[in-house]
């Protein structure tokens, strides 16, 4: 299995790329840990419930609860496949754990996807979302619209803001972000695997630019 990781501020469009990736190579797959744990605080799960309240607050949620999540996910993977990691890492502690994981497995890093958005942008593009909360797909009331309005074009659930989306709680993980994952842009590009993308601009676009660093 190769890892490519996606990283970039909220609202920068890592799980939108990564959809698009997904539709039209079935070579890809996609986790996102923002959906990882939505769906934990759902079910109720002990992660869940450990997780809720950093969510709300738009913290990062303890480094172990996730790192554990997504190596259960690793391991369940089958078969060769490129997987997408849309959201973890997001400290360099989870970066160390994922290259523990890497080691005893047969995956291998591929790139770390560096998705480069303005402050501004980011607080428009979040303003805008709507987020189906049965499968994760997300849409923009401008730029990405469903064909019926409110509906989502996957599943036929009606859509939502997300709960973190509000501009306070948005402020702060714009915050968090710059504080705990912005270090990750050393630690991958000291590696020779960091790969900048322009992230503004039309998604098809966006999207050619992430398949050409990643032949
Ligand atoms: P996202 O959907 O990626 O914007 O994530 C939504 C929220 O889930 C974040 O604001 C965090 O509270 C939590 N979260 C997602 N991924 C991680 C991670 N790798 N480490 C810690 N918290 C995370």
């Amino acid at each position: 299995m190769k890892i490519v990781i996606l990283l970039g501020a909220p609202g920068s469009g890592k799980g939108t790329i990564a959809g698009r990736l997904v539709a039209h190579n079935s070579g890809f797959k996609h986790v996102s840990s923002g959906e990882l744990l939505r769906d934990a605080v759902k079910r109720q799960t002990l992660a869940g419930l450990a997780a809720e309240d950093f969510m709300k607050r738009g913290e990062l949620v303890p480094d172990q609860v996730i790192a554990d999540m997504i190596k259960d996910y690793i391991a369940d993977v089958k078969g060769e496949c490129t997987l997408l990691l849309d959201g973890f890492p997001r400290t360099v502690v989870q970066a160390e754990i994922l290259d523990q994981v890497i080691e005893g497995s047969d995956a291998e890093l591929q790139a770390t996807v560096l998705m480069e958005v303005a402050d501004e942008i980011l607080f428009e593009r979040i303003a805008g979302r709507r987020t189906c909360p049965k499968c994760g797909a997300g849409f923009h009331i401008k730029t990405i619209r469903p064909v019926k309005d409110g509906i989502c074009d996957a599943c036929g659930t009606g859509l939502v803001i997300r709960k973190d989306d509000n501009p306070e709680t948005v402020k702060n993980r714009l915050a968090v972000y710059k504080v705990q994952t912005v270090p990750l842009i050393d630690f991958y590009s000291a590696r020779g695997v960091l790969k900048r993308i322009d992230g503004f601009g039309v998604i098809n676009d966006i999207v050619e630019r992430v398949r050409q660093v990643l032949i």
